[in-house]
């Protein structure tokens, strides 16, 4: 089954919105703070929505960061799946890339057949610096 956008709750495309437009991985409480006046005042309705997002692929959690960014995988229309991703965290400018890489995904189930453990759920997060926070480090 499908699951459309159009299904979801207002709050959480009130914080779907505020995720694609944002630039920077935002934490459920930063979330929060910029959605107060937009009628959403308690943080387990943040969470409620972070939580279907996620589960629809929409939204990624940053583990590292304990933030959250939107799915920018354009060419990935169907999104009723969590998918794999990875990510490139920049320490300097907090700046997030999606990446997704079939190989290593397919490395990562290789070595989960080999190791014979259940993978249960995929995160791969590269911590560093963007070309620009490198250049201004220089
Ligand atoms: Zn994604
Ligand atoms: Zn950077």
């Amino acid at each position: 089954m499908r699951t459309k956008s159009t299904e979801l709750s207002p709050h959480s495309r009130k914080v779907f919105d505020l995720l694609s437009k944002s630039e920077k991985p935002l934490s459920a409480y930063e979330i929060l703070d910029k959605l107060r006046r937009h009628g959403i005042k308690a943080p387990p309705t943040v969470y409620r929505a972070l939580e279907s997002l996620t589960e629809r692929g929409m939204v990624h959690r940053i583990e590292s960061l304990n933030a959250f960014v939107a799915c920018h995988d354009e060419d990935e229309e169907d999104h009723n799946h969590n998918h794999a991703a990875q990510f490139a965290v920049c320490r300097g400018c907090g700046s997030v890339t999606e990446i997704h890489d079939h190989r290593l995904s397919d490395m990562i189930r290789e070595l989960s057949n080999k190791l014979k453990f259940h993978i249960e759920r995929e995160m791969l997060e590269l911590l560093g610096l963007c070309q620009q926070c490198e250049h201004k480090a220089a």
